[in-house]
């Protein structure tokens, strides 16, 4: 067949088809072996995962568009730095069963500065004077750089705002890997490009070679940029489409129950038995809810809220509409101890057993086990709470309509598989995922895009606000006792929080039994005070929380362990220790143990006053802007609770940076998913095939939902 010109018959001569005019790109090059010189360095590329060309090109340069020398770092800046060690060094932690912290002072030819590595002592050894490293992470007042990511570079020390430094490992470094694509570069035309042409259009995207040569090869630091957003934005799209199918797949391939009936029940709870007003944002979800269950289609909604802004009472009327319906209804949570707080709150939201509940757990004694799960089976008990031992085979339920998760990510696919499971026939039950994690909306959309999402931010009226004040000094935490002493007098009660010990449980244990001790023979002598940690003893434990929730104790000196499942109104005060050892969300939730009741409530958090996180708690106390900041703080993969919540990781995109860039492809998705579900179009057949690569042939679940 002789190539012709664009859109003519005219055959193209030969010096046209020499310059490349209708070449047609060949995917097969792509497939061809990548072959390195010697056996060192291809054991290297192995290890790399670049075992084709193709696997080369993809293998793209880090880095480059942040690199900065050390005289230009602006205070608070995030950053790439190439350096050479000056000085390294170990110093030991005064805290016991800390490992050494790693110092070393690093400079290019513009500057110096202080870095400090934890928990890795043998740096010391592999980064001796002299070594050149590329180091990303934030520089920080008095000089100091914290490290979040490190390696060796070949890297020349320069003030060079293009820095091409790729994944490297010993044996194959970033500029051998650099002279490989560039002596490979003329494969790039054998590229393809998957995404139809009006979406590039549309999105003023260069095409996918053009776009991987300005990763590579630059011209400007903007070329790369744009080629770097070009291959983001298809990752980006790539992750939407493979969530939106498995939405429509789940739709396609199950029926629930219909409940669009009356509402008897749920009425004269509403209206008579629940002793406050919903607020605006739990009637907003129960309007949700009720738009998806008068469909046939089950229910795949993520309530998002913090602790104590009401989600059991959303949970509790979805629940009660499967019941109205003749349906039961169940509700999972991860431990028995959050298992039994719902079972409390559930009972006490519905004054005089309005309907009976069961609470499972594998603490459930086997007799009433065994008389539970008769009644589930035969349909005489209609809710039941409980953990894991909800979802065992020897659980059988009659007629499960309605199912809510709580801390949903904690529980795996198949957990909730098997629950859905137990619909009765064919028939799937309504899902309500809860979280009390504030999922920033970039991360929820990339994580969950096939989940609709609720969120409750109004806290029920009647809560009061959290003064959070960050203390420094000794006159500070003289000041802080005092406080103390004054609410406890007044008749309130008290958090004290030790600091996190990550190393041991057994030392953090020893940490806030010494602090305990301190309190009692000092500062806090004139009250009682009582100590909680994880290693004690279950009947230990369960006595010192009787006693604070009794109000018998003032005082509770505790480990993060207090995070989860105290209800204490009365407390008012929380001083935390070493704060800036916590993330930003364990310092909210540590937070959330106080401000819940009549009285206004005091945070002291013992940290440096430079701290962002610090100033960040201090200054908001909406969980979603704190996670929010935290986000920006950290970046994703660092995020706490990111991982936990399935959070794809992606190769090119980076959030929260890459948001706007993930709305849109999340638009061209949903339009995408609609025109024509399974890619059959001709213009979808190349996008198609990419997704099929991506995400596996049927789509396979690229992240836990
Ligand atoms: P979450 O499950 O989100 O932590 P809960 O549903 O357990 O929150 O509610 C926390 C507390 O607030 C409970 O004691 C509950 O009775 C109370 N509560 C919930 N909604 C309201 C409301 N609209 N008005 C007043 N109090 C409420
Ligand atoms: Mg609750």
């Amino acid at each position: 067949m002789a190539l012709t010109e664009f859109a003519s018959s005219r055959p193209l001569k030969p010096d046209e088809l020499e310059s490349g005019h209708g070449r047609y790109p060949r995917p097969s090059g792509l497939a061809c072996s990548l072959v390195v010189r010697g056996q060192k360095a291809q054991n290297a590329a192995h290890t790399l995962g670049l075992e084709t060309i193709g696997d080369l090109l993809e293998h793209l340069p880090r880095a480059r568009r942040e690199a900065r020398t050390v005289a230009e770092l602006a205070h608070g800046e995030s950053a790439t730095v190439v350096v050479e060690v000056r000085s390294i060094s170990s110093r030991s932690v005064r805290r016991r069963g800390m490992r050494p912290i790693v110092e070393a002072t690093v400079a290019d030819g513009t500057g110096a500065m202080k870095v400090a590595f934890f928990n890795q002592p043998w740096l010391v050894t592999r980064y001796p004077p002299g070594t050149r490293l590329v180091l990303h992470g934030k520089y920080q007042a008095r000089n100091r750089f914290s490290v979040q990511a490190h390696a060796t570079t070949v890297e020349a020390l320069s003030g060079a705002h293009a820095v091409a430094h790729y994944p490297a490992t010993e044996g194959l470094s970033s500029t051998e890997i650099f002279a490989l694509v560039k002596e490979h570069a003329g494969a790039m035309r054998d590229v393809c490009e998957s995404l139809p042409t009006s979406m590039r259009v549309a999105e003023r995207l260069p095409d996918r070679p053009a776009a991987l040569s300005a990763v590579h090869f630059p011209a400007s630091d903007g070329d790369s940029e744009l080629g770097r957003r070009r291959l983001a934005f298809e990752e980006l799209l790539l992750a939407q489409l493979a969530l939106l199918e498995r939405r429509l797949r789940r739709e396609q391939s199950a029926t629930a129950p219909v409940l669009d009936g009356a509402r008897g029940l749920t009425r004269r709870w509403l209206s008579e038995l629940l002793p406050f007003p919903l607020t605006g944002d739990q009637l907003r979800a129960l309007e949700a809810i009720d738009a998806d269950l008068v469909g046939p289609r089950p229910m795949q909604r993520l309530l998002m809220g913090e602790v104590g802004s009401g989600k059991t009472v959303v949970a509790l009327y979805v629940l009660l509409r499967a019941v109205e319906h003749g349906y039961q209804g169940a509700l999972m949570a991860p431990t028995e101890t959050l298992a039994e707080q719902h079972f409390a709150t559930v009972q006490s939201l519905m004054p005089g057993e309005m309907v009976p509940v069961g609470l499972l757990t594998g603490s459930t004694p086997a007799r009433r086990a065994d008389d539970l799960r008769g009644k589930l089976a035969s349909g005489e008990l209609a809710l039941v709470v409980g953990t894991h031992a909800l979802i065992e085979e020897a659980v059988e339920f009659s007629r499960l309509g309605v199912v809510v998760v709580d801390e949903q990510h904690r529980f795996g696919v198949r957990q909730r598989a098997a629950l859905d499971a137990k619909g009765p026939g064919e028939e799937r039950p309504h899902v309500l995922h809860m979280t009390a994690t504030p999922i920033p909306r970039t991360l929820a959309l990339a994580g969950y895009g096939d989940l609709d999402f609720t969120v409750l931010r109004e806290l029920p009226r009647g809560r009061q606000p959290i003064q959070t004040f960050v203390c420094s000094t000794a006159r500070e935490r003289s000041r802080a006792y005092d406080r103390i002493r004054e609410e406890l007098r007044a008749g309130r009660q008290a958090f004290v929080v030790c600091p996190l010990v990550e190393e041991s449980e057994a030392l953090q244990a020893r940490a806030a039994t010494a602090e305990f001790e301190r309190l009692r023979d000092g500062e806090l002598s004139d009250f009682s005070v009582v100590l909680l940690h994880g290693q004690m003893p279950a009947s230990a434990k369960q006595r010192a929380m009787g006693a604070f929730a009794s109000g018998a104790a003032d005082v509770l000196v505790a480990t993060s362990v207090i995070e989860v499942g105290i209800d204490v109104p009365n407390a008012t005060v929380m001083l935390v220790e070493d704060a800036e050892r916590y993330g930003i969300s364990q310092l909210h939730q540590l937070r959330g143990r106080i401000g819940r009741g009549r009285h206004s409530s005091l945070c002291l958090l013992f940290g440096s006053k430079d701290s962002p996180r610090l100033r960040a708690l201090a200054a908001h106390g909406d969980g979603f802007k704190l996670a929010e900041i935290d986000l920006e703080l950290r970046g994703e993969g660092e995020l706490v609770g990111t991982r936990q919540h399935g959070q794809a990781v992606f190769r090119v995109a980076e959030l929260p940076r890459d948001g706007e860039l993930l709305e849109r492809a999340a638009a061209q998705a949903r339009a995408i998913t609609v025109e024509d579900p399974g890619l059959e179009l001709p213009e979808h057949a190349l996008l198609r095939d990419a997704l099929a690569q991506a995400y596996g042939s049927e789509a396979e679940a690229p992240i836990r939902a």
